[in-house]
């Protein structure tokens, strides 16, 4: 059986989100892999947003969500010891973006939530449900508390 060489952690930046890091940053340490770090910026309009409590309307609002998403993945990355050229920000859906860039980077293992607090109660969320359908790698959705 071949070890894990790269993983994936999808970065939701919920508060759950630090369970489902440490999870990841373990499984990449104990199979030497390389860890890197995703979260996609959703192009639908934010009404409840986990980037900060104020988004201004007038502007390029996508470019200040790439930009705060930047901010956070920062930290997590520096948290983890992630390399910053392996901290992605990408723009679409996340259920795609997941698995698209899992392909193209040659992801064999894609960690991520059960469920983001937008699910809780739900045992299985939209992402996690359709990364594992849809990935062609092993996906680990780590359940949460509220599971
Ligand atoms: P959900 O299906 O929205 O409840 O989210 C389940 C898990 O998918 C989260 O715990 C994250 O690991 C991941 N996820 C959700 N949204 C994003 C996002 N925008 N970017 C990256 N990962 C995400």
């Amino acid at each position: 059986m071949k070890p894990y060489r790269h993983i994936l952690l999808a970065a939701d930046f919920s508060e759950h989100g630090e369970l489902v890091a440490e999870r990841a940053k373990d499984l990449a340490d104990r199979y030497e892999a390389q860890l890197s770090v995703l979260h996609a910026v959703d192009n639908l309009p934010v009404t409840d947003s986990i980037y900060g409590p104020i988004i201004p309307f007038d502007v390029n609002i996508t470019e200040q969500l790439i930009a705060a998403a930047k901010e956070k993945l920062d930290k997590i990355g520096e948290k983890l010891g992630i390399e910053e050229n392996r901290r992605w920000v990408e723009v679409g859906s996340p259920k795609l973006e997941i698995v698209r860039v899992a392909e193209e980077e040659n992801i064999d293992l894609i960690v991520l939530g059960s469920h983001s607090r937008r699910g809780l109660g739900v045992l299985l969320g939209s992402t996690a449900s359709s990364v594992i359908l849809h990935a062609k790698c092993d996906v680990l959705a780590v359940r949460l508390k509220e599971d």
